[in-house]
């Protein structure tokens, strides 16, 4: 058996942000992932200053590929808006194995299925044991699962879905467009250039709305890259986008039982207006971390539930949750 002060499950932006926490605070800390790093991520890849600052990181510093955006170019129907706004792009093929590895913590590449009590020690997968166990294993996560589900169940108003491709792409507009609400979406598209000659386009909306209008993201997804070439932006013959599935900011009530977290996505902590989750799952991160070394309560009620403020957030808040927040509880594997 292996025995360490803390396993996290999961080695994305929430688990790689405690490890690196609590390795500086000295603590012998296991990080698990099913996925061998660098691994895939789908994400669009937006970066927020303050993400950044929180993982004190600045963007001429970070070694890897990074863009900077002074303005975002929003559109909806036919008005177009350059929001002034300083954004960062990254790779999470690059960012997520920059961020574990700078955290020295250990990382083995292991898929979690059970987890156990053994006095007040937890036991994985009858290998592994810890006194302290961080869930950072996104929608999925094992941790989620086992002690934190039933005392705080995933609503179905508040789950994105979201259809995306990142590739290689000698792109000629460096600005970040995101559309809105395009042809009854109940969510945004978005074209993220990446520095060193990659782009990442994709779609995301809410899943029960989404369900309710009998509509696919694939449906969108055809228009949505016929938008793209007709507008000059891209024209690529090789497209081959995939789904993934998450969670905003419901009601995240329960995130600590006895000496175990939840962090990130695990949490269900993206915001309700952009549907941002680096920024929640690093200030998550964080906050489990320095709960684990001062013995300070864990809470993520702190934790900003919109990436804006105003107006603006609460009518795209309005779109995408709706008033339907009852407790829809989602039971299909999300695996
Ligand atoms: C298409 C798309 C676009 C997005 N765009 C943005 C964006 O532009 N900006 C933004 O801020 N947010 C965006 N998000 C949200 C953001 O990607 C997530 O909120 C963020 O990655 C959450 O980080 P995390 O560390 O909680 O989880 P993840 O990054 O998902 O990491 C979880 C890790 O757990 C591992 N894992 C899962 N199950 C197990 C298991 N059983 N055993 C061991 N390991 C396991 C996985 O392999 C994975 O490495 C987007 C999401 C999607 C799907």
């Amino acid at each position: 058996m292996h025995t360490v002060d803390a396993v996290i499950v999961g080695g994305g932006p929430a688990g790689s942000t405690s490890a690196w926490k609590l390795r500086e605070a000295g603590l012998d800390v296991l990080v698990l992932d099913r996925a061998a790093f660098p691994r895939t991520k789908l994400c669009a890849g937006w970066l927020t200053p303050e993400a950044l600052a929180d993982l004190e990181l600045n963007s001429q510093d970070y070694p890897l590929s990074i863009m900077t955006f002074d303005r975002l170019h929003l559109h909806w129907k036919a008005f177009t808006v350059k929001l002034k706004s300083r954004q960062h792009s990254i790779r999470r093929l690059e960012f997520d194995d920059f961020l574990l590895h700078r955290s020295r913590a250990r990382i083995l590449q292991h898929r979690v299925r059970d987890i156990r009590r053994d006095g007040n020690d937890y036991v994985i997968d009858g290998e592994f044991r810890c006194k302290y166990l961080i869930g950072a294993g996104g929608t999925a996560c094992p941790v989620y699962r086992t002690l934190f589900q039933k005392r705080n169940p995933r609503i179905s108003a508040f789950q994105t879905a979201t259809y995306e491709q990142e590739f290689a792409y000698d792109w000629q507009d460096p600005a970040c467009h995101l559309w809105f609400f395009d042809d009854g979406l109940p969510g945004y598209a978005w074209y993220v250039p990446k520095a060193n000659g990659y782009i990442n386009v994709g779609l995301g909306g809410m899943a029960d709305q989404l369900k309710m209008q009998d509509g696919h993201l694939r449906q969108f997804w055809s228009r949505f890259v016929r938008k793209l070439k007709h507008r000059g932006l891209i024209d690529y013959a090789d497209y081959n986008p995939a789904g993934y599935s998450y969670f905003l900011r419901g009601h995240a009530d329960a995130v600590k039982s006895d000496n175990a977290f939840i962090v990130g996505d695990s949490a269900g902590l993206a915001t309700r207006d952009m549907c941002e989750g680096i920024g929640p799952a690093v200030k998550s991160g964080l906050l489990a971390a320095r709960s684990i070394i001062t013995g300070a309560d864990y809470s993520v009620a702190g934790i900003n539930k919109f990436s804006g403020s105003g107006l603006v957030s609460r009518i795209l808040e309005r779109r995408f949750v709706g008033q339907n927040r009852g407790r829809t509880e989602v039971s299909e594997n999300l695996d």
